[in-house]
């Protein structure tokens, strides 16, 4: 599976693009000034690099969230300590229509827009043949042109790097995502203070574009034209545009997964505002984590808007989701000692000058 196992810590962004530790957040995109990495939409599965343009000023090492893992022991130890949970359901017909779950990060991503307390969402859209697509959204429809979850990387924060005119965003991304974010604020990227939410899925694992579309839906006869909704619970559901159902054994998709998502400690991102998953929730309905003010004003406004019906979730419901947690910094903690040859927590860059030191 892996092309190459590092045992010594990695210094650059391409020598971590190489090792498959990148999980196609897009954040090294918007933090490169000299363009030397980038976004190709006709190669979907990875981050494109242009080594003659690079200064090798570390900027994108600074602010990749895999990279991060050097320095964030407490990623991989720490509960989820949430400031408030629930069950939540989006009323609004045209969102539940086609929503992944309940809707309630589309009825956010509408409430923020509307209120005008951002002027834009950056979200992950599909375009022809489901291809990664990050989007700036500005209205509603907009905003229902992403629902559903892709089952794929979609580096959707390149588009911080094209940010001219708009003073405030909602960032709606996996918990990778949001620590590029946090990384940001760290290096003062001016970017980052325009980031006013910040959305969290929760996320099992991912994969990449190809390995969905052209090693997952063959095995079940569906071609990516066909597609029209993907589902990962204790299977890997795939329905057709026909409404017909396919499953595949969940550890199908696991055993594509890149060495990125394996040493990932985030169920539940601990720096999204609010977070939302489906797994201790009914069908059809979402299971929230509010983590800061700010996301618990948002979510408030959009009940408050009678925009969302809520629930409080039982305490097994909430067990579920501790649970995936803690297993999956458990299951990253001891991939990341097999993968590196150390114990996560090794203080990987100078605090002071930001540059990459070697141990
Ligand atoms: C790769 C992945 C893995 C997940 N794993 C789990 C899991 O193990 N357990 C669990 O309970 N929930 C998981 N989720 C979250 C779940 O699938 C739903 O996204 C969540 O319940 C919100 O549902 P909703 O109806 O509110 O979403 P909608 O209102 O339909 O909105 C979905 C939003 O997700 C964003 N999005 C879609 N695909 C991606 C992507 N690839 N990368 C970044 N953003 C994306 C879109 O921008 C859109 O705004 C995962 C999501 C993804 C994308
Ligand atoms: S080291 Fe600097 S110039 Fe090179 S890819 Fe990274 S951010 Fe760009
Ligand atoms: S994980 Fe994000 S920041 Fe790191 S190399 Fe991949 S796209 Fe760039
Ligand atoms: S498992 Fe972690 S690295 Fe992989 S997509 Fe999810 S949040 Fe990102």
């Amino acid at each position: 599976m892996m092309a190459w196992q590092p045992k010594t810590p990695i210094t650059s962004v391409y020598q971590l693009l190489d090792a498959n530790i990148c999980s196609l957040c897009g954040a090294c995109v918007a933090a490169c000034y000299w363009e030397a990495v980038y976004f190709n939409p006709k190669e979907p599965s990875r981050i494109s690099r242009e080594p003659k343009l690079c200064v090798d000023c570390s900027r994108c090492l600074i602010v990749c969230p895999q990279a991060m893992l050097w320095v964030k022991k407490e990623l991989y130890e720490q509960d989820v300590k949430p400031l408030d949970a629930y069950q939540a359901r989006s009323k609004v017909e045209k969102v539940l229509s086609v929503a992944q779950d309940g809707g309630t990060v589309s009825t956010l991503a509408m409430v923020a827009l509307d209120k005008g307390l951002v002027d834009a969402v950056v979200l992950a859209g599909a375009g022809e043949r489901w291809s990664p697509t990050p989007v700036i959204a500005f209205t509603a429809d907009d905003v229902l042109k992403c629902a559903k979850s892709k089952y794929f990387y979609i580096p959707s924060l390149v588009e911080l790097g094209r940010m001219d005119g708009i003073k405030k965003i909602m960032v709606v991304g996996l918990p990778c995502q949001i620590r590029a974010i946090e990384r940001l604020s760290e290096l003062d990227v001016g970017i980052a203070r325009k980031v006013a939410y910040k959305v969290g899925l929760f996320c099992g694992h991912n994969l990449d574009y190809a390995s969905v579309v052209e090693k997952l839906l063959p095995k079940v006869g569906v071609s990516v034209e066909d597609l029209a909704k993907m589902n990962i619970k204790a299977k890997v559901i795939f329905q057709d545009k026909s409404g017909k159902s396919y499953e595949l054994p969940l550890s199908e998709f696991e055993s594509l997964a890149r060495p990125a998502c394996l040493q990932c400690p985030e169920f539940v991102s601990r720096y999204a505002d609010i977070n939302v998953g489906s797994i201790g929730a009914p069908d059809g309905w979402n299971s929230v984590l509010v983590m800061s003010k700010s996301g618990e004003e948002l979510f408030n406004k959009a009940v408050a808007e009678g925009l969302l019906e809520t629930k409080k979730p039982s305490s097994e419901d909430l067990d579920r989701i501790y649970k995936m947690d803690k297993r999956k910094r458990s299951n990253a903690s001891k991939y990341f000692k097999e993968f590196y040859g150390v114990d996560v927590g090794i203080q990987f860059l100078d605090r002071d000058t930001w540059r990459v030191i070697s141990r």
